[in-house]
């Protein structure tokens, strides 16, 4: 058995495959399996909130299509009709257990505008402390590329800490993470705990890219990466289990558990590294790269060597060295056009190049999140 004994607030995902049947309706029955696990969570005092995909499937069935559409705006038209016949599934079932649920469509720039982040955690906290189960998607009718989180093993795994959730489920079309591809290798033993994912652990996703579904295995660990980075438990594991919900959460050892980082960022840190995206990058000088190699340091006009993209103070960026590798990520007092002015320049002559006295530091130390060789780097963008 696992050790969830306190586990109070859990979000699952359910990926398209599992909420739409194979004719594009969705599947009553894996919504019956959820919404009654919920009702068991629940009535043990345990917050649920679904991140649920299929908005797209389920409108391409509504619609008579049989082919995901190419066209941007058709599929977002897709999206308007399938997601509010799913709400009408979820509700119908929900209404037979007496749950209240509430629709959540979300963006990327629900996240990028720390203001606006708030205000969401704000609503689903209201949610949940008045007994409302919040249903969440991608608003995927309006969100244009720029603005998409882009698969909802993301937009989970970006959810759950923002809530305060102890455990993230995904549900899915695999077992969980298995040493090798258990699709090639009929010897592939699947992983039931994961202390830290290393290396070892990343080599494996790599192995077994090619085979799974939606999203896919890179998609599901950079989930975990996130989740458990931000202090949250996630487990992995197939949408056939989907009726064992409760069990799961009670600490049965299905699926693929990924136990949370002891050193957990902070909301500040988790918010700059995985829910900003970059605007635009400064180039580090060679000392200022060594420097950033082992510590925050605050970014100073000296070490800079050029500035890409345009920005305003206030914007996240990425520090980058010469051959383009992102060091750190953080939020700049400067603009792009201030910094082009000083940088290279002493700290003390400012002022005198801008006419005007702003701070000293190009990026805070304290506004900086060191990515280096980590493997956090690969959530820069
Ligand atoms: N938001 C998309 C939908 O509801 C699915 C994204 C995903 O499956 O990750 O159709």
């Amino acid at each position: 058995m696992r050790d969830f004994g306190n586990v109070k607030r859990v979000v699952v995902k359910i990926g398209s495959s599992s909420v739409v049947t194979k004719d594009l309706k969705p599947n009553t029955e894996n919504i019956l399996a959820i919404i009654s696990g919920f009702k068991k969570l629940k009535d043990e005092g345990i917050d649920c909130a679904l991140v649920s995909s299929g908005a797209i499937a389920t409108g391409m069935g509504e619609l008579g299509l049989n082919k995901k559409p190419k066209d941007m705006a058709l599929k977002q038209a897709c999206a308007a009709v399938g997601q509010a016949k799913l709400m009408e599934a979820y509700n119908r079932v929900a209404e037979l257990y007496g749950i209240h649920l509430g629709q959540i469509l979300i963006s990327h720039d629900d996240f990028q505008v720390r203001k606006r982040m708030l205000v969401l955690s704000e609503t689903l906290d209201a949610m949940f402390k008045n007994n409302i189960v919040p249903i969440i998607n991608e608003n995927d009718a309006v969100s244009v590329e720029e603005i998409k989180v882009g698969d909802n093993d993301t937009l989970s795994s970006l959810i759950s800490p923002m809530v305060g959730a102890d455990l993230l489920v995904l549900f899915s079309d695999i077992d969980g993470l298995y040493d090798k591809n258990p699709k090639i290798y009929p010897d592939a033993k699947m992983i039931s705990t994961v202390d830290k994912i290393d290396e070892t652990i990343l080599a494996m996703v790599g192995d077994t890219t090619t085979n799974v579904g939606t999203g896919g295995m890179k998609t599901k660990i950079d989930a975990a990466i996130s989740a458990t980075t931000s202090g949250v438990d996630m487990i992995i594991c197939n949408s056939d289990r989907l009726r064992d919900l409760e069990e799961i959460v009670k600490g049965d050892e299905i699926g693929t558990l990924f136990i949370k980082d002891d050193k957990v960022f902070s909301n500040r840190d988790n918010w700059i590294i995985f829910k900003s995206n970059a605007l635009g990058n400064i180039v580090a000088d060679s000392g200022l790269e060594k420097a950033l190699k082992d510590k925050k340091v605050s970014i100073l006009p000296k070490g800079i060597k050029n500035v890409n993209g345009e920005f305003l103070a206030g914007s996240v960026i990425n520090v980058i060295n010469a051959d383009g590798i992102v060091l750190a990520k953080g939020i700049t007092n400067y603009s792009s056009a201030e910094i082009k002015l000083v940088m290279g320049a002493d700290s003390n002559k400012m002022a005198e190049i801008l006419g005007f006295a702003g701070k000293k530091q190009i990026i805070h130390a304290n506004d900086l999140v060191v990515v280096g060789d980590d493997y956090y780097g690969r959530f820069v963008k």
